[in-house]
C-alpha cells in the first residue's frame, strides 16, 4: 500500500535554483551536466537514440523536485539515468530530470536484516564502494557493469547471473507524483502488488527519489573458465557453480563458461594478476581485435576464422582464483561503444531457443547454406522465411553470445518475472508460465558503427519476433526492442496489474513518453 507523505502545502513555490530551458543546442554524449541553460539534445550511451526535452533539470533535493512538477503541472516528466539504454524508454519529449545529486548512501539494519537507503541517482559503482568501506556488505547482485544508477537499474530490470535481478531485491521505493488533485506529493511504495510494479516500473510510476535496497556481507567468489562442446554439461555444472555465465562462441559452437560460485576461501595471491589478465586481453585486447576486424577489414571469412581459432586462444582454462564478489563478477564492457540486444527465456526453452538463434546466424552470414526441415518449420510458423531470405549473406556475427541464468523475480513485469495474472483468462501469449523456472539471458553484442549496422537491426529484429512466438522470449526492457507494444504485453500476463498500478497512481500520464504512453494503453499499437 502506498503512503502520501508530503503536501504541496508545505512547501513555498518558488523556483529558486532550478534551471530553465532556452534556445541554444548543445550536443552532450551520456553526460548531463548539472545545471543548464540550454536546450539540448541527450545522446544515449549506445548513440542510438538522441532527443531533445523542452526541459531540463538537475534537482538537488526533494523539495526541488516538488517544485518542478509543480511548476510543470499539466507536461510530461521523465527521469534519465546514466542514459545507459538503449531502449526508447528514456526518451523524453517535455520535460527531462536527471536524479544524479540524488546519491545519499545510508546503510542500516533491522536484527539480521541489512538494507540500504540510496539516493536514485547514485551510481552502482558508488554504492558499492559506499557499503564495503562503511560496513563491508555488498548488494546481492550485480550486472556486467556498474555505471548504472540504482534507479536506472532497477526501472529496467537489470540483472547479473545466477541471482535474482536488481529489482527483486528493492524493499521500498520513495517516488515524487502528482496526487488526485494534481498536486505534487511524495510517497513511500512499501508493500503489495505497488511495490512489484515500482520495482521495475520503466520510469511510469514517478520519479524515484530513493530507494531501500537489500544489502548482504560482502562476500568473495571463486571463478576458472572452462570449455564444452555440449549445453547439458554446462547445465549440469552449475548445481557446482550456481553463479556460472557461459558464451556460445559464434563460427566454433563451443561454449565457453565463466564457473563462478561462492567461497569461504581466501582471496588468492594471484588475484590482482588475474583481475588485470582479464581487463588487458579479455576486456581490451579481445574487443579491440573484434572492433578492428568489423570496423576496418569487415570480411566475413575473417571473422569466421578469428572467432573459429584466435578467440579461443584468450582464455586461459582451468585457473581458480578468488576474489570479492564486487570485483570478480563486473567486466567492463562500457569501454567500447555498442548495442545489445538480450531476450530471455525459461529454462525449458533455451537448449531450442540456442539452436535455432545459431540457425539463424548460419543462414543470414551465407547465401547457400542449408537450411534444415525443423527450422524451415519454426521459420514458415512465425511468416519469417522471406525476411530470413532476404538477409542471407548480409550479416556475419562476430563476438560470444553471452548466456546469464536469473531466479525468478518478485515483480510484475521484469523480464524475469514469473508473475500470474489475476484474472485466470489472461495467461499471456504463451500459456501459463512455469512458476519457479529460472529465466535465461541471451545476449547478441555488436560494435559495428551504426551506418553500417542495417542488416543487424534487422537480423535483431527478425530474431526478436521469432523467439517471441516460438519461446515466449522476452527482450530486456533497457537494451534494442523492436517489439509493438502489443506484443510486449502479451508477453507478461501481469501486464494489466502493471498497467492498472500506473494508472491509479498517474492517471494524467504525466510520467510516460510517447512509447511508454503506447504501452499503457489499453489499445492495440505499434
Ligand atoms: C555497457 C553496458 C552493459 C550493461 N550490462 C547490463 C547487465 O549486465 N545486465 C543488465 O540487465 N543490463 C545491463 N545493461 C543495461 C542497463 O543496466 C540498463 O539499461 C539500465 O536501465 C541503465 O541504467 P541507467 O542508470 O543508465 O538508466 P537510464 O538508461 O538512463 O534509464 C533507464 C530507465 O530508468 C528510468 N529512470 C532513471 N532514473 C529514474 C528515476 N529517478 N525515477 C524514475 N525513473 C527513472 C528512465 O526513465 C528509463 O526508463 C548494460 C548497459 C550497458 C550500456
Amino acid at each position: 500500500m502506498s503512503r502520501p507523505l508530503t503536501r504541496s502545502g508545505q512547501w513555498s513555490q518558488t523556483t529558486t535554483g532550478i534551471s530553465q530551458s532556452a534556445a541554444l543546442v548543445k550536443h552532450t554524449s551520456y553526460q548531463i551536466p548539472t545545471r543548464t541553460a540550454f536546450l539540448m539534445q541527450i545522446t544515449n550511451f549506445g548513440k542510438n537514440i538522441c532527443f531533445t526535452p523542452t526541459a531540463h533539470y538537475s534537482p538537488q533535493s526533494e523539495r526541488e523536485v516538488l517544485e518542478i512538477l509543480e511548476k510543470h503541472r499539466g507536461q510530461t516528466i521523465r527521469c534519465v539515468g546514466r542514459l545507459h539504454s538503449w531502449s526508447r524508454l528514456i526518451e523524453s519529449e517535455q520535460v527531462c530530470l536527471d536524479l544524479s545529486h540524488l546519491q545519499q548512501v545510508e546503510p542500516n539494519s533491522s536484527g539480521d536484516d541489512k538494507f540500504v537507503d540510496v539516493g536514485s541517482g547514485c551510481q552502482i559503482k558508488r554504492l558499492l564502494a559506499e557499503l564495503n568501506t562503511r560496513k563491508q556488505w555488498t548488494l546481492p547482485s550485480v550486472g556486467f557493469i556498474t555505471e548504472q544508477s540504482v534507479a536506472g537499474s532497477i526501472s529496467t530490470g537489470t540483472h547479473g547471473s545466477g541471482r535474482h535481478s536488481l529489482s527483486h531485491y528493492v524493499i521500498s521505493v520513495r517516488v515524487a507524483r502528482y496526487d488526485v488533485n494534481g498536486t505534487p506529493v511524495i510517497e513511500d511504495i512499501v508493500e503489495g502488488d505497488e511495490l512489484r510494479a515500482a520495482r521495475c516500473s520503466l520510469g511510469c510510476l514517478g520519479v524515484i527519489l530513493s530507494v531501500r535496497m537489500q544489502c548482504r556481507e560482502a562476500y568473495r567468489v571463486e571463478e576458472h573458465w572452462r570449455e564444452y562442446s555440449q549445453l547439458d554439461e554446462v547445465e549440469l555444472a552449475e548445481e557446482r557453480f550456481p553463479l556460472q555465465q557461459f558464451y556460445l562462441a559464434p563460427w566454433r559452437w563451443t561454449i565457453f563458461v565463466q564457473h563462478r560460485r561462492e567461497t569461504e576461501a581466501k582471496q588468492s595471491l594471484l588475484m590482482h594478476a588475474y583481475l588485470w589478465y582479464r581487463f588487458l586481453v579479455i576486456d581490451v585486447s579481445m574487443h579491440l581485435l573484434i572492433l578492428f576486424i568489423v570496423r576496418v577489414i569487415r570480411s566475413a571469412w575473417l571473422i569466421k576464422v578469428v572467432c573459429r581459432w584466435v578467440l579461443a586462444t584468450f582464455v586461459i582454462r582451468g585457473w581458480r582464483v578468488v576474489a570479492p564478489s564486487r570485483s570478480q563478477l563486473v567486466m567492463e564492457h562500457e569501454l567500447f561503444r555498442h548495442v545489445e540486444l538480450e531476450l530471455f527465456v525459461q529454462k525449458s526453452q533455451l537448449s531450442s531457443a540456442l539452436e535455432f538463434l545459431k540457425h539463424v546466424l548460419v543462414a543470414v552470414s551465407e547465401s547457400t547454406s542449408e537450411i534444415s526441415p525443423k527450422f524451415r518449420t519454426q521459420l514458415d510458423d512465425t511468416d519469417s522465411m522471406e525476411q530470413l531470405e532476404r538477409l542471407r549473406g548480409r550479416y556475419c556475427h562476430p563476438y560470444p553470445i553471452c548466456v546469464r541464468k536469473i531466479l525468478p523475480d518478485d515483480t510484475l513485469i521484469s523480464m524475469a518475472t514469473n508473475a500470474t495474472s489475476r484474472n485466470p483468462l489472461v495467461q499471456g501469449s504463451h500459456g501459463t508460465l512455469l512458476a519457479d523456472e529460472p529465466w535465461y539471458s541471451i545476449t547478441l553484442t555488436n560494435f559495428q558503427a551504426p551506418k553500417s549496422r542495417e542488416a543487424f537491426d534487422l537480423v535483431a529484429e527478425m530474431m526478436t519476433k521469432c523467439m517471441s512466438e516460438l519461446f515466449g522470449a522476452r527482450p530486456h526492457w533497457g537494451k534494442l526492442n523492436s517489439l509493438s507494444t502489443e506484443e510486449l504485453r502479451s508477453l507478461y500476463p501481469a501486464f494489466d496489474t502493471f498497467r492498472e498500478i500506473c494508472d491509479k497512481s498517474d492517471p494524467q500520464g504525466a510520467f510516460r513518453n510517447a512509447w511508454t504512453k503506447r504501452l499503457l494503453d489499453s489499445v492495440n499499437s505499434r
